[in-house]
């Protein structure tokens, strides 16, 4: 059965999560709606508002979720996934975090910005400034901007605070833009392993960005809005008394790579890759699953068993289609066609190789949610 031949058949009624064909993207829905609920809490609870990062799930489903929960909108990677969120649906609050700067993309930004209540996007340079301002400024409606700050990886924001008085002033010179502040990401420090490590980290990037803030206030542009933080980071950065709202992604899902960092709340992992048993020639030492390299993303760690195969054993990529699944000795084989759940190694680039999410409660599947802003990364 193709996922629209089952989406048709779910219409009105539940199916199982045992004759998915595999391997398939499995939520479990209970475990994210958790998630959702803990992050709106515990922001809520320091008086600050979530904007969550829409490149974990590129999902208009999940999105509505999150701001049923008190989300003020999204943020997009990308223009094409702001671009899909509304389609989707998801018309208030959308928020791109990385620059927007060739003609045609920026002559789409400023369409996109007459639909969408509350667009954002950051801004790094005055040309582009001038750019994003005369594209707003003709199609009739200002764009809200935040200037990004370079918090020292050098990927993308200003230098300095030089820069971002500079650049304030170019944006204050376009009538088509609106300034609202800051943007202060800090990716480098959201994987510390070690909370001590990471808290001492935020603490001397936190004091750059007082410094920063200090100067666009000196120079008339108090931010209205402080973006930024992450899952590793946010319950460190809630309490600097800096940031307003919260970029978090990946605590929707807790892949193995977050689950490995300690104190990041209690998030669960709510995403699998179900795979099967398609060879057991090789049993009682091992299995050959239907899941490798196609199937999960590669820039982490192996993905790792979460049930279906004795405690103990151990994924190994077999190559594009192929998984081993290595048993501790004297376990048991799994039988022919028998499900082998795994937990992705990273989740965003993991989600970007489906289309579909299956959403389960339990062995029941509950619903087909498309992955919309799949490979919309442009
Ligand atoms: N904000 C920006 C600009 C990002 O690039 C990311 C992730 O890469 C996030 C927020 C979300 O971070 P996390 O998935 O660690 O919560
Ligand atoms: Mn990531």
């Amino acid at each position: 059965m193709t996922d629209q031949d089952l989406h048709a058949h779910l219409i009105g009624r539940q199916g199982s999560r045992a004759d998915l064909n595999t391997p398939v993207l499995v939520i479990d829905a209970p475990a994210l709606k958790r998630n959702i609920a803990e992050m709106a809490r515990f922001a809520a609870s320091k008086g600050l508002q979530v904007r969550p990062h829409a490149k974990t799930h590129k999902s208009a489903d999940i999105a509505k979720l999150q701001i049923a929960a008190g989300a003020v909108g999204l943020c997009c990677a990308k223009l094409g996934e702001a671009e899909a969120l509304a389609e989707g649906g998801v018309l208030k609050g959308l928020h791109i975090t990385s620059p927007v700067v060739s003609p045609p993309a920026i002559a789409r930004l400023a369409a996109l910005n007459l639909k969408v209540e509350e667009m954002m996007c950051v801004v790094d340079h005055p040309d582009n400034a001038a750019a994003l301002g005369e594209a707003c400024e003709a199609a009739g409606k200002p764009l809200n901007v935040v200037i990004d700050i370079d918090p020292g990886i050098r990927r993308t924001g200003v230098a300095s605070a030089e820069a971002a008085v500079a650049l304030l002033a170019a944006i204050r010179a376009q009538p088509g833009l609106t300034y609202k502040g800051v943007q202060f990401y800090c990716g480098a420090q959201q994987h510390l392993e070690d909370v001590a490590a990471r808290k001492a980290a935020m603490e001397d990037r936190a004091a750059y960005l007082r410094t920063v803030i200090a100067a666009l206030t000196q120079a008339g542009g108090a931010p209205e809005i402080v973006t930024g933080s992450g899952t590793g980071t946010h319950r460190i950065d809630a309490d600097f008394g800096l940031f307003t709202e919260l970029q978090v992604g990946s605590y929707v899902f807790m892949d193995a790579q977050y689950l490995a960092c300690g104190e990041i709340g209690p998030y669960e992992t709510s995403l699998y890759i179900d795979a099967r048993v398609v060879s057991a020639n090789a049993a009682p030492a091992m299995v050959t699953v239907d899941a490798g390299f196609k199937a999960f993303s590669t820039d982490a760690d192996k993905p790792v068993i979460a049930s279906g195969v004795p405690e103990g054993s151990k994924y190994f990529f077999m190559g594009d289609e192929h998984g081993a699944v290595v048993l501790p000795p004297g376990a048991e084989a799994p039988a022919l066609a028998a499900r082998v759940t795994l937990t992705a190694p990273h989740c965003d680039p993991t989600v970007n190789l489906y289309d579909t999410y299956h959403v389960v409660d339990g062995e029941t599947l509950t619903a087909l949610w498309p992955v919309s802003g799949r490979g919309r990364s442009r």
